[in-house]
């Protein structure tokens, strides 16, 4: 089995503060490594600067499983950062993503395996039933999605988490793309080559709680939409257009009374509400133009995307890739 022509698959796992699940995801992984056939496995968990056991959980499963290996950042980077790291290190001639939690069973891995030996570079997974989630979040994710493909310069597919599986030539890609705005499924379907989807049903996580409260998920959501679209820069200029074009009608208007009435337009309230409209539509356009400007200071900060506080558990002879500037201690 441990030929090196038979073909290894990356299983890149994100894991923040997920001390009360990892011991069944690690026990479920391996049980799904022990049924897959032709393919050796690596299983890459990133650790996101967690501050409970997780790590160590890990590393005592990592002594007596070999095909477990580490990353732990020096901090929390957050969710899309971690699986950056992972697709960096990642070695597989295919590498999956999956969430720790296992809402993302990771037997759908074997559909995904069908599919990329069929030849397609890219297998997500659509999400076709999210049970056990709150109605807000359904809703909430239901409408992001939407309003990300509306918006987006490239198609994103709808319903479509990271669960994923790309071929190594799609990660190669993904390695050598620097932008620091990570929003991992917007860069995979901009690659492009052959991508296809594969309905599953998402389960619910199995324990501890979600990293992402409504406060990450609206970062995270700005995040998807302005780093895949300067619409918003659009809609600003519509929304002045649309508050010029008022203006004019309220001149016309008071010309007119004034011409041909004998009544004045008189007008604290007109004023009010023309100073408060216009003001807003001001403030709004120049909130969204500060956004892209953020993004391009963060940029132009060439910051690292990560710092690796360790590598643990790979192969000591062969070099880890990554963007960390300090290399981590192995
Ligand atoms: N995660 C991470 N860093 C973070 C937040 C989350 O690595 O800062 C991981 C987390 O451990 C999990 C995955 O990202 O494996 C998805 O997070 P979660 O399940 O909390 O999000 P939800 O499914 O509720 O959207
Ligand atoms: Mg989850």
């Amino acid at each position: 089995m441990d030929t090196s022509d038979t073909p290894l698959l990356s299983i890149v796992i994100p894991c923040f503060n997920e001390e009360d699940v990892i011991t069944s995801t690690v026990n479920r992984l391996r049980a799904f490594c022990a049924t897959v056939k032709d393919v050796r496995v690596e299983l890459i968990f990133v650790d996101d600067g967690s501050q409970d056991g997780t790590r160590a959980r890990l590393k005592s499963f990592g002594t007596e499983d070999p095909r477990i290996r580490i990353i732990g950042f020096a901090r929390n980077f957050g969710h899309q950062v971690a699986v950056t790291a992972g697709i960096d290190a990642a070695r597989g001639d295919a590498v999956v993503l999956i969430d720790a939690d296992l809402q993302d069973p990771p037997e759908v891995i074997h559909g995904m395996l069908t599919l990329w030996r069929e030849g397609y570079d890219v297998v997500y997974g659509t999400r076709t039933d999210r049970p056990g989630e709150s109605l807000f979040k359904r809703v909430t994710a239901r409408l992001f999605y939407r309003v990300l493909s509306r918006l987006s310069d490239v198609p994103i597919p709808l319903d479509t988490g990271d669960f994923r599986l790309m071929d190594r030539r799609v990660a190669d890609t993904l390695r050598a793309m620097p932008e620091r705005d990570r929003f991992i499924r917007g860069m995979v379907s901009w690659v492009g080559f052959r991508q296809t989807a594969l309905p599953y049903q998402r389960a619910e996580r199995l324990a501890g709680e979600s990293k992402y409260p409504l406060r990450r998920m609206l970062r995270f959501a700005t995040d998807g939409i302005l780093s895949f679209s300067t619409k918003p820069l659009q809609i600003s200029i519509a929304l002045g257009m649309f508050a010029a074009f008022l203006s004019v009608l309220g001149v016309l208007y008071a010309l007119y009374m004034r011409l041909f009435t004998h009544i004045w337009v008189e007008g604290w309230t007109a004023l009010m509400i023309a100073i408060l409209f216009l003001g807003g539509t001001q403030l709004i356009s120049v909130g969204i133009l500060g956004e892209y400007i953020g993004r391009i200071y963060a940029e132009i900060k060439q910051r690292p995307l990560y710092i690796v506080q360790e590598y643990w558990g790979f192969d000591d002879a062969e070099p880890v890739l990554s963007r960390s500037p300090v290399p981590g201690r192995r």
